[in-house]
């Protein structure tokens, strides 16, 4: 029997799964034998290069943790993995046999490797023979880094499995289904990177960047995946088993009694109404939206529409979701958020180019900016829509007015296009900005003139602010939604939209944490947004207090100087006023 251990991480998405671990990146490979053209050739072997560089890095990064905890000598063992990376006869070979057989690269490189494999399980030598399983461990990761090889082996899994991964993408997120998917864990990641944020709208548990998952874990072993603490139990005893098993079964009796609040209304206890609504990726979420008792939809972020394809979705596929949504949402609002590329979601038939800095780079409303015969095609769809629902629409990452009105230029010019030809939309549709940029934040005053509603987006906003990458686990510690910079920037956006008589919501996932929820009830915020299953606690925060105690909370919690401690202030009033 081997031992227990436990792993330490990010809680991602919330809930317990118990069950057999899956290692992706470890199973058979095959990929599509696909022909190129000649001036495909530079852009093929620059796509090896990234993915060999790439593979180094992970490679090095697994040696520097294994080294740290485990001591030089284990770490050593990845020096013959980081030699393959450096082997000329395979990469010179998958060079010129791109060149000469004008094939893709992954497919090339996967010819060439097997090659390589057969070539050293004929060798006597044992210590060569050993560097067989160092080549195949490396060619494989050095295939996933080339390909979205992830996505084939998730819509094909025979059993259901936990997954874990040194990283899954939001793409190969959303194109995991709960009844194969039991949970899974990753070893890099943050608590707001939309790998988590779909592991969360699916309802599938999640733990992520745990660093070591990859290296710790076998395929068939036996892990207990705690999403609400960002735990992994490796090998776990009779006795942890039982613990989980009864902790998963009270989970499902408290989610059972949060669901009868569906019915009731998000107020306060002196009657303060509150517009509780439900983030969503793809429209397939809406049944649970709607068992949770969202009213309505505060985010629908629609790139996820673009994802997993080859082409562009065209202006009535666009057109027939948004029309869908809004319809079966009536009669609450739905508000769409246009295109939010980049960052960590990209679209592989965009072709956008690689960034340094690509969260502070070409993307969202920029991109879209850029790309008015992109951009336009949403515009209309989403006016098209209009008519058949209460439809808002909103742009994403605004950072300052130019960018609002060259946003809302090009939406006349849509408009007045349907005008010309006849086609009904809703004249007055709201619109509203993303405020999740500090530049937006400190400017709010100024937006607000020009908007009909802010929402804020404290996943971005978090990160800009304090400048922490959301999706790096080792800066996950300084990753703070309660820290002074933000709650003051949270509290000049709610002010600065009610002195212009419009409302401010928040989509981001700080208004789906309990606590934080009880502070921004306090500080004004008309409309908070959270991931579907979030709706009922949410609910019973609010209607547990009445506005005056909200508001002290908040006004207390806004005189305190750390994160920490309007963290900790936040949940003991929880505790005193909610349960
Ligand atoms: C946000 O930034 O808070 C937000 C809701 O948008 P996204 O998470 O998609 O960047
Ligand atoms: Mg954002």
């Amino acid at each position: 029997m081997r031992k227990q251990t436990l792993l330490k991480g990010i809680p991602a998405a919330p809930g317990f799964a118990i069950g057999k671990a899956f290692i992706l990146g470890s199973q058979e490979l095959e990929v599509d034998k696909r022909s190129i053209n000649e001036s495909q050739i530079p852009k093929e072997i620059t796509r090896f290069e990234e993915a060999l560089i790439k593979t180094r890095s992970e490679i090095l990064d697994i040696q520097k943790k294994i080294s740290k905890e485990m001591g030089v000598r284990h770490a050593q063992i990845f020096n013959a993995h980081l030699l393959v990376l450096e082997d000329r006869t395979l990469i010179e070979g998958v060079i010129s046999r791109l060149k000469k057989e004008k094939l893709c690269v992954e497919y090339v490189f996967l010819q060439v490797l097997k090659k390589y494999i057969k070539t050293f399980s004929c060798i006597d030598d044992p210590y060569l023979r050993e560097r067989l399983s160092d080549i195949e461990d490396v060619g494989k990761r050095i295939l996933r880094n080339l390909c979205g090889i992830h996505r084939e082996i998730l819509n094909n899994l025979k059993e259901k499995l936990i997954i874990v991964a040194y990283d899954i993408s939001p793409s190969d997120t959303a194109s995991m289904r709960k009844e194969k998917v039991m949970g899974f864990i990753t070893d890099i990641g943050g608590k707001t990177s939309h790998t988590a944020i779909m592991a969360k709208a699916l309802e599938i548990p999640a733990v992520v960047g745990l660093e070591e998952a990859t290296a710790k874990i076998r395929t068939g072993t036996t892990i207990i995946v705690d999403g609400t603490r960002g735990e992994v139990i490796v090998n776990p005893d009779r006795v942890t088993l039982h613990k989980y098993k009864q902790q998963s079964a009270k989970l499902l009796r408290q989610e059972q009694s949060l669901v009868k609040l569906r019915g009731l209304a998000a107020a306060t206890k002196d009657g303060h109404k509150i517009e509780l609504a439900a983030n969503i990726e793809l429209p397939e979420e809406l049944p649970s939206v709607i068992a949770h008792g969202a009213k309505g939809i505060g985010l629908y972020r629609t790139e996820y529409f673009y994802m997993n394809r080859s082409d562009l979705p065209s202006e009535d596929e666009h057109f027939e979701a948004y029309k869908k949504v809004s319809q079966e949402v009536k009669p609450h609002p739905v508000v769409i958020r246009t295109l939010d590329l980049g960052g960590d979601k990209f679209l592989s038939q965009l072709d956008m180019p690689q960034e340094m800095n690509p969260y502070l780079g070409w993307r969202a409303i920029r991109f879209c900016l850029a790309k008015p015969e992109i951009f336009k095609v949403q515009l209309r769809a989403i006016l098209r829509a209009s008519a058949y629902g209460e439809l808002k629409l909103m742009y994403p990452m605004i950072s300052g007015i130019e960018e609002l009105r060259q946003a809302n230029q090009m939406l006349d010019e849509v408009k007045q296009e349907l005008r010309r030809r006849k086609i009904r939309f809703d004249e007055d549709i709201d619109v509203g900005a993303m405020i999740e940029i500090p530049s937006a934040a400190l400017t709010c005053d100024i937006l607000a003139k020009e908007v009909d509603f802010f929402s804020i987006g404290t996943n971005d906003l978090i990160q800009y602010s304090i400048a922490v990458d959301r999706v790096n686990e080792k800066i996950a510690y300084l990753y703070e939604p309660a820290h002074p910079a933000v709650l003051r920037l949270v509290k000049n956006i709610i002010d600065s939209g009610h002195k212009e008589k419009i409302w401010v919501g928040m989509c981001g996932e700080m208004a789906s944490e309990p606590a934080f929820a009880l502070l921004l009830l306090g500080l004004g915020l008309d409309e908070f947004s959270v991931s579907p299953a979030a709706v009922p606690i949410i609910k019973r925060v609010i209607r547990s207090v009445t506005l005056r105690q909200a508001q002290d909370v908040a006004c207390k919690a806004m005189r305190l100087t750390t994160g920490k401690d309007v963290e900790k202030f936040s949940k003991v009033k929880l505790k005193e006023l909610v349960g």
